[in-house]
């Protein structure tokens, strides 16, 4: 086993450029959920902290030198972010698997340098923009500038902390805004290293702030605060209905990545040596709490029984264990109160009658971890598509098998859901392929990969998963002001 040290951090929010404690001194704890120890305090929000915490931003962003430096100098900071993050890649995987749980191996090979480079792509992204131009004739020259939108809240989930926040944070630096980052409550512990490192990158104070506590005080207040010109939001849809109520008083833009619940389409002529092992990860990569999981596995009816015996098959090899022990596969869920949630819908999969193909119960574990909050990889098998665990985003390790025999039928049960994050299918037709792709009404489709991105492309969500996009020019877009400047000739 590989341990981390287990002193108890303490956290505090990060205020044109120091890391200070709240204005009344209140805390609040957070647990490793592989055990249960106390692992960090961290500093609670007032209203006033975050009314603080807002003018810094401000501040900075009206008379700092941040918007104003070149292009070139701002880039060249970011990009030393990137740097230093690279530098703590250790450091950080460690912390993303202590409070959230999830491998080390994970954090450390993919997410942390995904950070690194969300940062550097975005300040190369820039640093390549030009502008339009429409000259009228003789008479007129139109030119185009995007000037940063001003302070952004960018409010962040548990799931993937780091990975999550750097995405935002990159376009929204390299453009020119200023930031208040508000990390998920959960997990504050990588997200918080983030002050020191745009410090030690050279960041003017101000730019990034980090404010810690309870997302309906501390979201609710940024979101509110006259300060802040826009939020940029990644969590569920319910708390995004919420900030688009309590952020309409002071008219802010809105860009929200919100839930999924993917339909993996897996067709009779699949190749199944690459569509298992792809959709146990789809499945249960990070305890399945992953916006994107491909929990609604569709399997084309002439394959079922061999599809289910290899699946079985893959998700009890699946090692699940320590997150920070090199061999795990997949650790705990975030905490207690997930944990009950995702447990809640194995008495439900009972009652509507889903087949339990595997799992459902604790995991053999070492005696370290018989606090945590570990459940096995469950599967199930269920006819009806509308049944509650196959409509319901649960964001733990369950996922359900839903027979289908036609192509029709597959579309149907795809796009007979709330949400339209991405969707997967798995075929080595060509034709279907595309004709699948084009019907699936979500804004990502994988076919015969999953989770791949390339950042220039367009990420979000229909329907329910969101509203806007992020990568590329779609980020720029949200974190710019577009003005047309026209002189006579
Ligand atoms: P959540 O909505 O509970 O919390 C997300 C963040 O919002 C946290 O920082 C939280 O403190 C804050 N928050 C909570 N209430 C708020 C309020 N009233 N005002 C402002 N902020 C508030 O989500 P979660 O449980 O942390 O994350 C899981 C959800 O995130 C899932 O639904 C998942 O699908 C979604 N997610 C989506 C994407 C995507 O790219 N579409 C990526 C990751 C996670």
């Amino acid at each position: 086993m590989t341990t981390v040290e287990t002193t108890v951090r303490e956290v505090q929010h990060f205020i044109n450029g120091n890391y200070e404690a709240s204005s009344d001194q209140q805390t609040f704890k957070v647990k490793n959920p592989a055990t249960q120890e106390v692992i960090a305090v961290v500093a609670e929000a007032t209203e006033q902290d975050v009314a603080k915490v807002c003018a810094a931003a401000r501040e900075a962003f009206e008379n700092g030198p941040w918007r104003t430096m070149t292009v070139a100098e701002r880039c060249a900071k970011i990009r030393r972010m990137a740097d230093i993050i690279l530098e703590r890649k250790e450091e950080i995987a460690r912390l993303e698997a202590l409070d959230v749980g999830k491998p080390y191996s994970h954090a450390f090979a993919a997410e942390v340098p995904r950070a690194a480079h969300n940062l550097k792509f975005f300040a190369d992204f820039v640093e390549q923009q030009g502008g339009e131009t429409y000259p009228m004739e003789d008479a007129y020259i139109n030119y185009t500038r995007h000037e940063p939108v001003g302070v952004a809240g960018l409010i962040t989930p548990w799931n993937a902390p780091f990975m999550l926040t750097t995405w935002k944070l990159g376009p929204c630096l390299a453009a020119g805004n200023t930031a208040i980052i508000k990390p998920a409550e959960m997990t504050p512990l990588s997200v918080s290293l983030l002050g020191e490192i745009a410090k030690q990158a050279g960041i003017p104070d101000g730019v990034v702030n980090i404010v810690h506590g309870k997302g309906s005080v501390v979201g609710t207040a940024i979101t509110k605060n006259t300060d802040v010109d826009l939020i940029s939001f990644t969590g569920s849809t319910a708390t995004g209905k919420a900030i688009m109520r309590n952020g309409a008083d002071t008219l802010k833009k809105f860009a929200f990545e919100l839930g999924g619940k993917a339909a993996n389409i897996i067709f009779e002529d699949a190749d199944l040596d690459k569509a298992i092992p792809v959709s146990i990860q789809a499945a249960f990569l990070n305890s399945g709490q992953v916006c994107l999981a491909g929990s609604r596995i569709l399997v084309q009816r002439s394959i079922l029984d061999t599809f289910i015996e290899k699946y079985k098959a893959a998700a009890e090899a699946l090692v699940v264990g320590d997150p920070q022990a090199a061999e795990t596969k997949m650790g705990p869920l975030v905490s207690e109160e997930h944990f009950n949630k995702v447990k809640s819908y194995l008495e439900i999969a009972k009652e509507e009658g889903a087949t339990l193909i595997t799992g459902g119960g604790t995991p053999e574990l070492a005696s370290h971890l018989k606090e945590g909050y570990y459940l096995q990889p469950t599967v199930y098998l269920h006819e009806d598509p509308k049944a509650r665990i196959c409509q319901e985003e649960i964001f733990g390790p369950i996922v359900t098998i839903i027979p289908f025999d036609t192509e029709e039928e597959a579309l149907r049960i795809a796009n007979d859901t709330d949400y339209g994050l991405n969707g997967v299918i798995w075929t080595e037709n060509l034709k279907r392929a595309h004709r699948i792709s084009h019907g699936v009404r979500a804004g990502t489709i994988w076919v015969n990969c999953w989770f791949v991105r390339d950042l220039r492309a367009p990420f979000g969500g229909f329907k329910k998963s969101g509203i806007g996009r992020e990568g590329g020019q779609h980020s720029l877009d949200f974190f710019t002001e577009a003005k047309n400047i026209c002189i006579a000739l």
